[in-house]
């Protein structure tokens, strides 16, 4: 098994690549040391993006999805990943808990994929609710299946991404099945815990007027949900792929438009939906 690493402090955008070339296959992994290690990004100690009020954020490794316009493929597997403990993580939490608490935040474990790693994130977010701090992840919802009520429990706010609304357009974009995501989506609703959807507005892939549509009808009766923030794609991640000898189909993307941004917020908006 790879060395145990040191957590770094970074940002989404570095490019970290290599760091644990032992590591298990993500698509397979079974995390047998009950979530005592897990495979890392980075972190940030200051986001005010991920979620309510200033945010530590943690970039777990591992996802099994493919977004083809995905800003961080360094965190699809966890040979990528620095290998660190879950202890190691709280204890640098820690120093930071009394400012994020003061500035009505918390912590946010992004990724990759949070479920992935079920274990390891799950003992995180216990440790974070230990502390007194909100908590909060950001998720594709795929693996919504494992995560048992338990592991809801530690969590304060899911930030939930709904790529798509059509089954062929999700399946393009992110070379997964749609349903899962809709299934987490209305468990989080039947069980009340507040969201906060977000949706990666990609010119000419996911701003179809239908499939925008689609997404506000089924989010909008949904009483846990507080927000539905547009994203604009944008092309920060696009080293990366090049860098990773990755096929980047959209390097002739361009930013949505202001105009386009609009309207999308106002069809959320138009179904009922708190949009941003
Ligand atoms: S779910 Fe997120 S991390 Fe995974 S491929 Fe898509 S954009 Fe990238």
């Amino acid at each position: 098994m790879s060395e145990v690493g040191t957590l770094e402090a970074g940002n989404r955008h570095d490019l970290r690549v290599g760091r644990s070339p032992d590591a298990p296959d993500e698509a397979n992994f079974t995390d047998n040391e009950k979530g005592a290690f897990g495979f890392v990004h980075s972190y940030e100690s200051s986001s005010r993006y991920d979620g309510p009020g200033l945010r530590a954020v943690l970039f777990v490794s591992g996802c099994l999805l493919r977004c083809t316009y995905c800003h961080n493929p360094d965190t699809w597997h966890l040979k990528d990943g620095t290998r660190v403990s879950s202890q190691q993580v709280l204890n640098r939490l820690s120093t930071f808990a009394p400012a994020l608490k003061s500035l009505d935040g918390g912590l946010t474990i992004s990724g990759g994929e949070v479920m992935v790693q079920l274990a390891f994130t799950g003992r995180i977010l216990k440790g974070a609710k230990a502390m007194g701090l909100h908590t909060a992840i950001e998720t594709s919802g795929f693996l919504g299946d494992r995560a048992d009520d338990e592991y809801l429990s530690n969590i304060d706010l899911v930030l939930l991404d709904i790529k798509s609304s059509d089954p062929d357009t999700y399946r393009t974009v992110t070379g997964r099945e749609l349903a899962p995501t809709l299934r987490f989506a209305e468990r989080l609703s039947a069980m009340g815990k507040p969201a906060w959807v977000r949706f990666t507005l990609v010119p000419g892939h996911t701003d179809d007027p239908a499939n925008v549509d689609g997404i506000a009808k089924f989010v909008a009766p949904m009483k846990n949900v507080e927000w539905v923030e547009v994203q604009p794609f944008h092309q920060l991640g696009a080293f990366k792929w090049k860098a990773m000898n990755l096929e980047y189909k959209h390097l002739n993307t361009p930013p949505p438009t202001p105009e386009l941004i609009k309207r999308v917020i106002g069809q959320f908006e138009d179904a009922g939906c708190r949009a941003r």
